[in-house]
């Protein structure tokens, strides 16, 4: 269905294994978003309230959405996505009503996982409202704490809130029973790149020259959008000279390109 200021997808086909680098990070989703969906007895069983929101904070391109696309996947979920920052930028007076629509599609399509984007651009820490534009921005946060407070989380319903400015978010998103548990999504060590580039890769005609570990040494301060950038550019250099493989030169102009990093003599090894 196409409902204004929200993006709805059935069953994502985003799995776990298309995700590098965030084993720790899946692990800690599965439980506090996945398990209540796929087991809400085992928490009635034992008498706790299953977590309601979680949220996921990091640099851009690090893998927030796919997490949350993957856990839609493993529970069969509809994935029903906003973005907070539209509700400043594109649907001006309507983030409330927006915000109030998202919770009653996500109980009409149960199981499913609301997802909240870019969320600071609501829920910034409060200032002194002054503006027309605060205010709209102050109601969008009432609606959603309203929304989060009101709805009881039998774990048919699962919220996950992204953001990459954990510390300007107003405390009274963070109270128990709204999101309580952060889970840190943050850029990839080298061993992450490395399955990255893996995960990306997979599908590509490499040549045999093509050194993954060497491309995953030195991309230090890459995130997984970068890396998956860097195969796309490798890919196209080889469509741009009509060959069938792509070459490690293809790679290493692609890391130029868009970590500006050159000289690969550096990160050689004996
Ligand atoms: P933003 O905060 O900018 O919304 P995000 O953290 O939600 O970013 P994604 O949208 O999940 O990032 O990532 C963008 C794309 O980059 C993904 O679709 C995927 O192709 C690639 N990507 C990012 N992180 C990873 C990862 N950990 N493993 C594999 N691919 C990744």
């Amino acid at each position: 269905p196409i409902v204004t200021g929200m993006e709805v997808e059935e069953r994502p086909e985003v799995t776990y294994d298309q995700i590098g680098g965030l084993s720790e990070q899946i692990r800690e989703v599965r439980e506090t978003v996945e398990l209540p969906l796929s087991k809400p007895e085992l928490f009635e069983k034992i008498g706790i309230e299953p977590p309601k929101g979680v949220l996921l904070y990091g640099p851009p391109g690090t893998g927030k959405t796919l997490l949350a696309k993957a856990v839609a996947h493993e529970t069969h979920a509809t994935f029903i996505k906003i973005v907070a920052s539209e509700f400043v930028r594109k649907y001006i007076g309507e983030g409330a009503r927006i915000v109030r629509g998202v919770f009653e599609l996500a109980k009409e399509k149960s199981p499913s996982i609301i997802f909240i984007d870019e969320i600071d651009a609501v829920a910034a820490k409060r200032l002194k409202s002054s503006t027309s534009g605060d205010r709209e921005v102050q109601r969008t946060l009432m609606q959603l704490l309203a929304e989060l407070d009101g709805f009881e989380s039998r774990g048919d319903v699962g919220i996950v809130a992204a953001t990459n400015r954990p510390d300007i978010l107003d405390p009274a998103l963070l109270r128990p029973g709204r999101f309580d548990r952060f889970i840190e999504v943050p850029l990839p060590n080298e061993e992450g790149r490395r399955e990255i580039l893996k995960i990306h890769t997979a599908n590509m005609s490499l040549a045999d020259d093509v050194d993954i570990n060497l491309i995953a040494r030195m991309t230090d301060g890459a995130s997984g959008a970068d890396l998956k950038a860097i195969c796309t550019e490798a890919g196209m250099f080889a469509i741009r000279e009509e060959r069938e493989e792509v070459t490690m030169n293809d790679f290493l102009n692609a890391v130029d390109k868009i970590t500006g990093i050159e000289k690969e003599e550096d990160f050689r090894r004996e």
